[in-house]
Order: C-alpha cells, then sequence, then structure tokens
C-alpha cells in the first residue's frame, strides 16, 4: 500500500543567498535594463559571490534561471572545467529538464524536502 506522507510547507520566500559546496552566493534582483544589457535573465559572478537575477521575470522562467545559475556554481565548485559553450549547453538543458519535471510532478519537489530534511 503506497504510504501517504505529509509533504513540506514549502517557504516561497526567496532566501538571501544560496550556498553551493562551501562558497555563499549573495541575490541580487536586478532591474530590467541592466538584465537586458548582458542578454540573460541571470547570471553568477564566481569571484564576486553574487547570483544576479532579472526582477522582472516571475513565476517558472524565474525558478528556471535560479536553477540555472546554481548549476553553473556546481559545476565551477565541483571542477567540471568545461569549454564555456559546452558549459552552456549543459546547463541550460539540465535546468530546463529539471524546471520541467517541477512542473510536471508538482509533488515532487515537497517530497524530496521532506527526504532531505529526514537526514
Ligand atoms: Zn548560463
Amino acid at each position: 500500500m503506497h504510504k501517504k506522507e505529509i509533504l513540506c510547507e514549502c517557504n516561497s520566500e526567496l532566501p538571501e543567498s544560496i550556498k553551493i559546496g562551501y562558497r555563499n552566493y549573495k541575490l541580487e534582483a536586478w532591474k530590467q535594463t541592466v538584465a537586458t544589457a548582458n542578454e540573460a535573465s541571470g547570471q553568477l559572478f564566481i569571484t564576486a559571490g553574487v547570483l544576479g537575477y532579472n526582477q522582472e521575470e516571475k513565476g517558472v522562467s524565474h525558478a528556471n534561471t535560479i536553477l540555472h545559475e546554481i548549476m553553473h556554481g556546481i559545476i565551477y565548485q565541483w571542477n567540471m572545467e568545461l569549454d564555456d559553450k559546452v558549459e552552456e549547453t549543459i546547463v541550460n538543458s539540465l535546468a530546463n529538464g529539471l524546471t520541467t519535471v517541477f512542473v510536471d510532478n508538482p509533488e515532487l519537489l515537497g517530497y524530496l524536502k521532506t527526504k532531505i530534511k529526514e537526514g
């Protein structure tokens, strides 16, 4: 029989920073003009420890941007040493794919959060 578990009370607030490996990245909301100039919805500044995102972007696109930049951080943190173009392709595909999986399986994140809390 399928065991029903109580899913998390998910926090909808964006944290001030995101820890990737030993490093904390401060989240910074960009105005549309800055984001447009960079032709990106987000950017990870490794040296400065900043994750910038377009403050105009909402919903699934915003979630996708945060996941995208986190993946760049993971690639850096775990020394994957990829060519820039290859890195962008991998990050784009995995972030878009993962976002789609989360959209298509709305209870999955809550379940994963519950499991992670169990340690
Ligand atoms: Zn990217």
